[in-house]
């Protein structure tokens, strides 16, 4: 098995360092792909630092991958060598079950994550792509519109995806008052993808100091949630509320701010788990929901949803030996709005 260079963490409590890692072979179904650029999400932190409590190590993070296909098997024909293809946060499923039937690939029962997640085989670990390469069945490869350029979509194949999913699920668009709270990774491409869907986009940020990105970014109002009349103004004023937060916040504070049947959807991941009393979904009808990236299909539709809106993520671009510091600046949320590892870098 062909051995390359990667990135990773072998416990929760180490830094990331250099890792030699082994790809399998090119199968009859598969394409290899060299990868140019990985986005740094924060899933990759919680996952590397264990703070979900589910993390296998040794672990090479990373699922914002793209870059250009070298080979491929007998039996592909959709792509070939030098096309611009994405991954993203998984790279097969049972392709069985009625998740799966319905190209809800991301809530199979046996999904196989890019990584943190065993193979299909239930015995190698699946590696991310702070790596230089990564070979993946064609089924979960995407195509990467011509027009947009390759280290700002990186972004898209999780951020992108994961914020388009539930604005089209929730039918953002004319008319829709649509809130997201947080401007980081996700919340950036959220306001960005809301506004070109033509949604009335506003910025729910801790404070105003991120204002003129969000406006620049396509909001059209911007309030801070340190300040207590925020929430005394915007009593029953949204359709939908995507959270984007990673911390614990007061839900229930929140969800007051949605019109009558509006619905606050989850996807940030906090580690501890905050309590919502009823009564604020109680009065006025309101849903309290989650949603998780998004199918292949819907991918590639939001990749294409990008590629006409000419959509990318604003990025820092690193080399890989500051990816340390770049876990550190996600964290005190310090990144505008997306950090993606030049994979070059690495060779
Ligand atoms: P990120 O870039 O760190 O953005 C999170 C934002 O949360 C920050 O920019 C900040 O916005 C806000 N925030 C509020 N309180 C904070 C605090 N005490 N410390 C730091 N930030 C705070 O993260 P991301 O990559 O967008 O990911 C956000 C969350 O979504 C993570 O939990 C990640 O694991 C999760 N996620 C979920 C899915 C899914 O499928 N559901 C997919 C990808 C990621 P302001 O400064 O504007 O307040
Ligand atoms: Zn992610
Ligand atoms: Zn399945």
């Amino acid at each position: 098995m062909p051995q390359i260079k990667a990135y990773g963490v072998l416990s929760a409590t180490q830094p990331l360092g250099p890792l030699q890692i082994s790809r399998r072979e090119t199968g009859a179904d598969d394409v290899a792909i060299d990868i140019a650029y990985c986005g740094v999400c924060h899933s990759d932190i919680h996952q590397a630092r264990n703070e979900w409590g589910n993390s296998l190590f040794p672990m090479v993070p990373g699922h914002e991958i793209v870059g250009v296909v070298t080979h491929v098997g007998s039996k592909v024909s959709r792509f070939k060598a030098g096309d611009k293809v994405g991954i993203g946060c998984l790279v097969d499923s049972c392709r069985e079950c009625p998740d799966c039937q319905d190209h809800l690939e991301q809530f199979c029962s046996r999904p196989v994550f890019t990584y943190n997640c065993l193979e299909k085989d239930n015995k190698t670990l699946a590696q991310g792509g702070y790596s230089t390469k990564i070979v993946v069945h064609q089924d979960f490869v995407l195509r990467i519109p011509d027009n947009l350029p390759l280290d700002k979509t990186a972004p898209l194949l999780c951020a992108g995806i994961t914020t388009y999913s539930p604005l089209r699920h929730w039918n953002a668009g004319p008319g829709k008052k649509v809130a997201i709270i947080g401007l980081g990774g996700l919340g950036h491409m959220a306001v960005k993808i809301a506004h070109a869907m033509k949604a009335e986009v506003t910025v729910l940020s801790r404070t105003l100091d991120k204002k003129d990105d969000a406006v620049r970014l396509g909001a059209d109002h911007v309030y801070a949630t340190n300040d207590p009349k925020t929430f005394e103004n915007l009593v029953k004023h949204f359709d939908l509320i995507i959270n984007t937060v990673s911390v614990k916040l007061d839900w229930g504070a929140y969800l007051n701010l949605l019109k009558r049947d509006g619905s606050m959807v989850l996807l940030g991941v906090p580690s501890d788990a905050p309590q919502v009393h009823a009564f604020p979904l109680i009065f006025g009808r309101r849903s309290l929901a989650g949603s998780l990236i998004g199918g292949i299909k819907e991918t590639q539709e939001m990749l294409d949803f990008c590629g006409k809106h000419n959509i990318t993520a604003d990025i820092e671009i690193i080399p890989i030996h500051k990816i340390n510091e770049a876990y550190e600046r996600v964290v005190k949320a310090d990144v505008k709005y997306r950090f993606v590892i030049d994979i070059a870098s690495l060779k």
